[in-house]
């Protein structure tokens, strides 16, 4: 990673709110209610790096990797992909924005067209958005098979005839043919076997060494998230409570939510095992949202301004914490 380079990804304040009709929950007198899935999400990621975004569903992890591959467009916020913000941009400049950023989704056999042989899926992106010829596809779709660690010959073969392993491995080779900037890995190997996982990891791992390319990595798998990321931000009803380098996030946690996540994952080793603390109740209801501090409800440190102030997230021990009483 140069120090120096632009972000490859810049979110800053990023917003996703859906007007939702009560009606259609019971009560036809009352008007829409708005739903704040993502609630003002910073944060700056450098080529080469990887951010890995962590919570329980209904954190506002999905509604992010949206915003983030330009699927939908953020209410609030400017997202700066490359440099360029393409919450502002024209269609044609968000068109090409699109190719910068792939993803790469927690069902390959989803993702891949059943009627599609490998090259033919491998080949679209390039045919759509460069100007190569048919030998230079055909030479980088070949290249690219044998980069993700498949054989030539599998080229020609359909998604049915690979196990799902070998189809995350096509997924993922699909995602880097247009040698994007980001790739937002959606729990990428929650599908797979155990045996297959670390397998995917070290594949995901030796191209970005090899490219540079950086990754949002999702999964509430934090055993996963520790092997990958560089940083990790933590999510709680839309908006993050702790985020900054991997040792400190998931080395030295703060943020009693961040705690009690990690409380939850078996340690091998006896000095790794930590204190658990039990993580109570449901998350709130998006449609009836707790004032102040969204994590009070189920929080044991909570007290009485928690109810009260939505705490900021501000610096503390080498990283950023949203909360009122923690201490480094
Ligand atoms: Fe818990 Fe209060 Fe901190 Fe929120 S602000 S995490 S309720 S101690």
């Amino acid at each position: 990673m140069t120090p120096d380079k632009a972000p490859a990804l810049r979110a800053v304040d990023l917003a996703r709110h859906y007007a939702v009709s009560r009606g259609l929950l019971g009560d036809l007198r009352q008007g829409p209610t708005v739903v704040k899935a993502l609630d003002g999400v910073s944060f700056a990621l450098q080529p080469g790096r990887t951010l890995a975004v962590v919570g329980e569903s209904g954190c506002g992890k999905s509604t992010l990797a949206r915003q983030l591959t330009l699927i939908e467009p953020p209410t609030a916020g400017a997202l700066y992909i490359s440099g360029q913000n393409a919450a502002m941009a024209d269609a044609a400049t968000v068109q090409r924005l699109r190719r910068r950023v792939q993803m790469v989704f927690q069902n390959p056999y989803a993702s891949l067209n059943p009627r599609k042989t490998i090259a033919a899926a491998l080949n679209e992106p390039l045919a759509i958005n460069t100007s190569f010829d048919a030998a230079e596809r055909r030479e980088r779709v070949l290249q690219m098979v044998q980069r993700v660690g498949l054989r030539p010959e599998h080229a020609q073969r359909y998604p049915h005839m690979f196990s799902g392993g070998q189809r995350q491995r096509i997924a993922v080779a699909r995602a880097m043919m247009l040698d994007p900037a980001v790739v937002v890995a959606d729990e990428p190997t929650s599908a797979l076997d155990v045996s297959i996982q670390a397998q995917i990891l070290n594949l995901l791992m030796d191209l970005q060494d090899a490219t540079g390319t950086a990754y949002v990595f999702i999964s509430h798998n934090l055993a996963v998230v520790e092997h990958v990321a560089h940083d990790v931000m933590v999510m709680y009803f839309g908006s993050a409570v702790e985020q900054g380098p991997k040792a400190q996030v998931l080395g030295a946690p703060l943020h009693p939510y961040t705690q009690a996540l990690l409380s939850a994952v078996p340690a091998l080793r006896a000095q790794d095992r930590r204190q658990r603390v039990p993580l109570q109740g449901e998350m709130p209801s998006p449609l009836a949202p707790p004032t102040g501090c969204a994590f009070h409800t189920r929080c044991p440190l909570a007290q009485a301004r928690c109810r009260e102030e939505v705490p900021a997230l501000r610096e503390l021990a080498g990283r950023r914490v949203a909360c009122h009483v923690v201490a480094g």
